[in-house]
């Protein structure tokens, strides 16, 4: 197996793995949902979604120019999503890619009466910080797909 075989998220594109929710928007170029890691069994930040391209790319460095051109919006579409439909007071837009070499940005709510010692990365420290299971995350991925259309 190359190292495409191996990556879940292009097998998730591919249909091979399944995770809560499923895709709320996918074209040609990307995919996003709501994050799930297939070897990771804790309940994820509730509201935590994921932005992809669709082939196989380690950073934003090797984007095509139409990839480059089209991720702005899907970031925008899920952003305005979490604002308007979940009540986030804010959006966090990060990439980080320590564990998996294929590009996936993070797009996650803050909410309002975060404490302030948990804003940023340190979300995922907050003890009270909104998990939820696979019928949360399924709910919560419907709202967000019918918000972007
Ligand atoms: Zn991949």
């Amino acid at each position: 197996m190359n190292d495409q075989e191996n990556c879940f998220i292009c097998r998730k594109h591919q249909g091979l793995e399944v995770f809560p929710g499923g895709a709320v928007f996918e074209n040609d170029l990307f995919y996003s949902g709501h994050s799930w890691s297939a070897s990771d069994q804790e309940t994820p930040y509730l509201g935590s979604f994921i932005v992809e391209p669709k082939r196989h790319i380690p950073t934003w460095a090797e984007l095509n120019d139409a990839e480059a051109k089209g991720i702005g919006k899907v970031i925008r579409d899920v952003s305005k999503a979490l604002k308007e439909g979940i009540g986030a007071e804010h959006v966090y837009v990060f990439v980080i890619g320590h564990h998996i070499p294929h590009l996936h940005v993070w797009v996650m709510p803050r909410f309002p009466d975060t404490p302030r010692e948990y804003w940023g990365l340190e979300l995922f420290e907050w003890p009270e910080r909104p998990v939820g299971g696979h019928k949360d995350v399924k709910e919560m991925s419907d709202k967000i797909r019918s918000l972007i259309g």
